[in-house]
C-alpha cells in the first residue's frame, strides 16, 4: 500500500510536469473507484490550469485555475504516471482508468487494480475543501511544524489505548503506517503494546523526533529511486528502506540479538523486541 513517503514522492515526482500546466483532454475509462469519480471531472477541467500541487495526509491534492480542487487518493494499489506523448504510443494497460492530458504533450496516467483509490473533486457546485468528509478530521502532518512533543503529549494523557494504535490513528497524526509506526517505536525504545497515558514525556519526545525521521528518510529514498517520474513505469511499491524490526520475525534484533517477536494489534502485525523496547 501506498504510504505517505510513496505519496510525497509521487508529488514530487510528478510536480514538474503537471504544475502551471494547462489541460487540453481528460479520458476516463473507469468511473467505479473506491467513490463513482463524480461528473466535475471530465470535460469541464479541458482548459484549466493545475495552479498548485500539495499533499495532505495521502491525499494529492491539485489545485485548478477554475476554482475547485482535485483530489487523488492511490488507495491500496494506485500509481500515477507521466507519459510524454511523443516518445510514448500512449497505449493504455489494464487497470489504467484515468488519464489528464495537458498543452506540453506530457500526459498523467492513473492506473489501479485493486481500484481502492478515488478521484474527487472539492469547490464550486461541489463540497468545499474546508468541509470535505474526508479531510475535516485529519491530525497534524507528522513531518510539520504542529507535530511536537507538547502535542503528542497531550493527546496520550490519561489514554488507555496502545500507543501503537494512537499514533496510527490519522486523528491523532497522519501519515504513520504501520511500517513506521513498528520502526519509530522501535528506535524510541518504547513497547508497542504500551497504554498511551503510560509513555513518559522524555519517551514522547524521542518518539516524535523518530517518526519523522523515518519518514523523512524513506521520502528521501524515495526521492533517490524514483527520481525519474517521467516515463517511469509507474509501479506502487515499497522503497527499499532499510527496515530494523518490521518483517523480521524471529530474527535477531539489531539491536541486543534476542528474537525479533510479532503480534497482532488492531488487526495488523506489529513487530518489536521486548528487551529494547519497554
Ligand atoms: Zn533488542
Amino acid at each position: 500500500m501506498p504510504e505517505l513517503p510513496e505519496v510525497e514522492t509521487t508529488l514530487r515526482g510528478i510536480e514538474p510536469w503537471v504544475l502551471r500546466k494547462q489541460i487540453t483532454a481528460v479520458e476516463i475509462r473507469q468511473r467505479s473507484l473506491r467513490w463513482p469519480v463524480p461528473p466535475e471531472i471530465g470535460e469541464a477541467l479541458i482548459g484549466q490550469t493545475i495552479v498548485g500541487a500539495r499533499r495532505r495526509a495521502k491525499y494529492i491534492m491539485l489545485e485548478l485555475s477554475g476554482g475547485g480542487t482535485l483530489l487523488v487518493h492511490l488507495g491500496m494499489s494506485g500509481s500515477l504516471r507521466i507519459l510524454q506523448l511523443d516518445a510514448d504510443d500512449g497505449a493504455w494497460r489494464k487497470h489504467d482508468h484515468i488519464s489528464v492530458g495537458f498543452a506540453s504533450g506530457k500526459e498523467l496516467r492513473f492506473h489501479d487494480p485493486r481500484r481502492f483509490g478515488c478521484w474527487l473533486f472539492c469547490g464550486p457546485g461541489s463540497v468545499p475543501e474546508e468541509t470535505h468528509a474526508l479531510l475535516t478530521h485529519l491530525g497534524p502532518e507528522p513531518l510539520s511544524d504542529a507535530f511536537t512533543t507538547d502535542y503528542l503529549w497531550q493527546r496520550m494523557r490519561k489514554r488507555t489505548v496502545a500507543i501503537k494504535q494512537l499514533i496510527m490513528n490519522a486523528k491523532e497524526v497522519v501519515g504513520v503506517g504501520n511500517i513506521y509506526a513498528c520502526e519509530a517505536l522501535f528506535l524510541a525504545g518504547i513497547s508497542p503494546r504500551k497504554a498511551a497515558g503510560r509513555v513518559t514525556k522524555k519517551q514522547t519526545e524521542r518518539l516524535v523526533a523518530e517518526i519523522k525521521r523515518v519518514l523523512a528518510g524513506a521520502i528521501n529514498m524515495g526521492g533517490t529511486t524514483l527520481r525519474d517520474f517521467l516515463n517511469a513505469d509507474g509501479e506502487a511499491g515499497y522503497f527499499k528502506q532499510e527496515l530494523r524490526v518490521y518483517d523480521r520475525e524471529d530474527e535477531p534484533c539489531v539491536s541486543c540479538g534476542n528474537p525479533v517477536k510479532r503480534i497482532v494489534q488492531a488487526n495488523r502485525s506489529t513487530f518489536f523486541c521486548s528487551s529494547c523496547q519497554r
